[in-house]
């Protein structure tokens, strides 16, 4: 039988990688302190920072909006109604109720009144719903941050979603996108600064943590999300783990240690400038969002106030 390496009580938990056995209590302990460990070494926020967590209503984002809320930041929560039918209606209650539990803010922005529900985008842009859905979600996230005042926005990405990104883009050789991949990416050019506390934690680790301490999240999957090829690039990466492991978080680590400062140094900067419609930051003249909204038709609004959660 395994015992807690805290207490010598009977282990509940065993993290192969870490070869550690703990209990139920000191495994919310050493989750906690991991993500304040992360926090510190790569220098993402103090508690005197405004930090706005992108919430889905997932184990991902709600375990991290709880340990901030427990590490004592200052963390309030911003949901995207993406309008995807039931899956919406479902993670966004679950996210009111938990904003509830903890007693913070939850911002609501509901993407039909912005722009159109995905489904309805999807129709037009033949595309991956993921591929505009994701710079759909970075855009508002971004505007409604700087709109609300928060100085950082943090993200509940964990160790499995970086290491399936990294083996994309190392297997595609895309250097800029790698020289982006950092958990840590500060404010600039009308960028808020950008987090990622869970990036060393793996997605079980997550979930179980989401399960001791009693959080109510959504289960079922996007229904977009089946044709995500991030899935692939994931379950290669636990195929590996399974056999080695350990092997995901020297992948990142070592990553984020020799190759990634050896990029910034080589690679050009991105030159951003403001979007000829919108004023957000972009590459290009126009930014995705605004073509986005061309092919809806659909004119620039002025950003009505959001209303008070309730
Ligand atoms: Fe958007 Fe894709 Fe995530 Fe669904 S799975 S919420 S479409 S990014
Ligand atoms: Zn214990
Ligand atoms: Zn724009």
């Amino acid at each position: 039988m395994r015992r807690c390496v805290k207490c010598k009580e009977k282990a509940s938990i065993y993290l192969p990688h870490h070869r550690l056995s703990l209990c139920s209590q000191h495994y919310v302990e050493w989750f906690e302190e991991r993500v304040q460990r992360t926090i510190k070494q790569f220098g993402m926020m103090e508690k005197r920072d405004r930090v706005l967590v992108a919430v889905s209503g997932g184990k991902d984002s709600l375990s991290l909006w709880q340990v901030l809320h427990r590490l004592g930041y200052e963390a309030d929560g911003l949901y995207i109604d993406l309008g995807i039918g039931d899956y919406s209606a479902k993670s966004k209650e679950l996210c009111k109720k938990f904003s509830e539990r903890i007693g913070r803010k939850l911002h609501i922005v509901d993407l039909s009144q912005e722009l159109s529900t995905i489904p309805q985008i999807k129709q037009l842009d033949s595309r991956p719903a993921c591929s505009f859905c994701g710079s759909i979600k970075r855009y508002y996230m971004n505007l409604y941050a700087k709109k609300l005042g928060y100085t950082v926005v943090a993200t509940g990405h964990n160790l499995d979603d970086e290491t399936a990104v990294l083996l994309s883009n190392v297997l595609s050789w895309n250097l800029q996108y790698l020289e982006r991949q950092t958990p840590l990416l500060e404010e600039k050019d009308g960028f808020v600064r950008k987090v990622k506390p869970l990036c060393l934690l793996t997605e079980r680790e997550t979930a179980l943590y989401a399960v001791v301490t009693n959080i109510d999240y959504i289960e079922e999957e996007c229904p977009f999300a089946e044709n995500a090829t991030s899935i692939d690039y994931k379950k290669i990466m636990a195929q590996i783990e399974e056999k080695s492991p350990g092997t995901k978080l020297r992948f990142y680590l070592e990553f984020l240690r020799k190759v990634r400062p050896a990029l910034s140094s080589g690679t050009q900067p991105v030159t951003l400038k403001p979007c000829s419609v919108c004023g957000e930051p972009t590459v290009g003249e126009i930014c995705s969002l605004c073509r986005i909204r061309r092919k809806l038709s659909v004119k620039t609004q002025n950003i009505t106030e959001l209303p008070d959660p309730s």
